[in-house]
């Protein structure tokens, strides 16, 4: 059985837990660095990116999860979890000093791309490798501005980029774990590397 880790320093960590036990997988609520290598693979939350950032450098996870990356464990970014996977973010402030990101794909990330009108919204999504209308929850999302050549474009709103891939590593905009539908997890599940 796969050992799939939920990063539970902020944000929306009990959600995802409780998609992964719907789909009987062993989960572990990570708070310490340590935690990591008993793991396949590690998801890292929507929330407050800024916040999560302080945390993670506080708690010292960075180069811990850029070696569980190496390693080629899987790593699922959503929303606040993007913007850390990001090689870099602009906005706020252009250059954004508040977030330190990990690097982990090679994608540039807008923050909160989609405006005040559109802070929060639902829509369905064709996911190339998954499937059409999965449902989708964007909060405060952001986009991908760039991608490189080793990056796979899933899924787009309109012209923005709001799901890609990279080997083991797969980044959401949106909320994955607030809906009922399996399938973005499912596929997560299957990039872990079982033991
Ligand atoms: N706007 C938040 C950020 O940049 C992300 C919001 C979310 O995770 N729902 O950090």
């Amino acid at each position: 059985m796969k050992t799939i880790g939920v990063l539970a320093l902020q944000g929306a960590v009990n959600e995802h837990m409780v998609q992964l036990k719907r789909l009987h997988i062993n989960v572990v609520n990570v708070k310490k660095p340590k935690q990591l290598e008993q793991l396949d693979g590690l998801i890292i939350p929507g929330g407050e990116s800024t916040a999560i950032s302080r945390l993670l450098i506080e708690n010292h996870f960075i180069e811990p999860i850029k070696k569980l990356a190496i390693d080629g464990k899987g790593v699922l970014g959503t929303c606040a979890g993007l913007v850390l996977c990001a090689k870099k973010t602009t906005k706020p402030n252009n250059a954004d000093k508040q977030t330190v990101p990990l690097d982990l794909i090679d994608i540039i990330v807008e923050r909160n791309a989609f405006g005040r009108q559109k802070e929060s919204f639902e829509t369905k999504l064709d996911i190339i490798h998954i499937g059409q209308s999965v449902p989708a929850l964007f909060i405060r999302a952001p986009s991908i501005t760039y991608t490189g050549a080793n990056v796979e474009v899933l899924a787009k709103v309109d012209n923005c980029i709001v799901m890609a891939q990279q080997q083991n590593i797969l980044v959401t905009a949106f909320h994955p774990e607030l809906t009922n539908d399996l399938r973005v997890m499912r596929y997560f599940l299957d990039l872990c590397p079982s033991n």
